[in-house]
């Protein structure tokens, strides 16, 4: 599932291919993603011009003269920037075309359709899927202050605060994990127990665990434009995830691994201590 840095991953990817770009054509194959695709979506998107991009949790957002286009990538999205005389024909699970004056094209494919494209012409900060999101976590936002106040009225464990969107956005099962590790936190240490010692460390790891899973993905960045290229999603350095049973890379303690709200969960029992 793409997470974060592969969102933003993609978005550096996308985006100078249609900054300031002019929309030529919109040709959507199938309507039933996530939620319905708004059946007037290309008649409104033609001919407007595309003034920003950038992206909020997991959502890619385009922002054009009268409204934004939001993207998810649910479960297995992907998109692609093709060129337009390549005539590249679309395949079975490539729903949506996005052409630009550039000669260009964003193609978004998605096998599972658990992905999302809608329009909305209401600021952002109001719409639903965002009103009630945490801050971004590489922004001066999240910070040790946020996440102390954020866990104090909170009996779940630290695992499950830091994937609440509420608390920080984009935090999912793999960064959450390696992000404890590298604190030294144990996963199921009650939220209300975390010092402020440990919520700086957490803030410290979750930023430097997204920052370099970002920086990892940079190298795939050409992938985009390759028209049978799979995009930036990258096998990063992991030193908990999916690791049970191997030695702890800092003390060689043998790493063990439960579940947690149907998420797997891996940690070191001597460097991560619940007390
Ligand atoms: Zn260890």
């Amino acid at each position: 599932m793409p997470e974060l840095p592969e969102v933003e991953t993609t978005l550096r990817g996308v985006e100078s291919f249609l900054k300031d770009a002019k929309i030529n054509q919109v040709t959507i194959r199938n309507f039933s993603l996530r939620w319905p695709i708004d059946p007037r979506l290309a008649d409104i998107l033609t001919g407007q011009t595309i003034h920003l991009l950038y992206r909020r949790a997991k959502y890619l957002l385009l922002e054009c003269d009268t409204g934004t286009l939001i993207i998810h990538l649910g479960m297995s999205g992907r998109l692609r920037i093709l060129a337009v005389n390549e005539n590249i024909a679309p395949e079975k699970h490539d729903h949506f075309d996005l052409v630009v004056e550039n000669g260009h094209l964003l193609r978004y494919t998605d096998p599972r359709r658990f992905g999302a494209i809608l329009w909305t012409e209401a600021p952002i900060e109001v719409h639903p899927l965002f009103s009630h999101l945490g801050p971004e976590p590489l922004t001066e936002a999240f910070d040790t202050a946020e996440l102390l106040v954020k866990s104090r009225n909170r009996r779940c464990s630290a695992k499950t605060l830091i994937m609440d969107g509420k608390v920080v956005v984009g935090v999912g099962n793999i960064y959450a994990n390696e992000a404890l590790f590298m604190a030294g936190i144990h996963p199921q240490k009650i939220a209300n127990q975390l010092t402020k010692k440990d919520c700086d460390k957490l803030v410290t790891a979750i930023k430097t665990i997204l920052t370099q899973a970002i920086k990892a993905g940079g190298t795939t960045l050409k992938d985009f434009r390759k028209s049978d290229g799979k995009p930036g999603y990258f096998a990063q350095q992991l030193n908990v995830y999916g690791r049970q049973g191997e030695a702890c890379v800092h003390c060689g303690s043998e790493l063990e691994h439960y579940k947690e709200a149907q998420r797997a969960t891996f940690y070191c029992p001597k460097c991560q201590k619940l007390k």
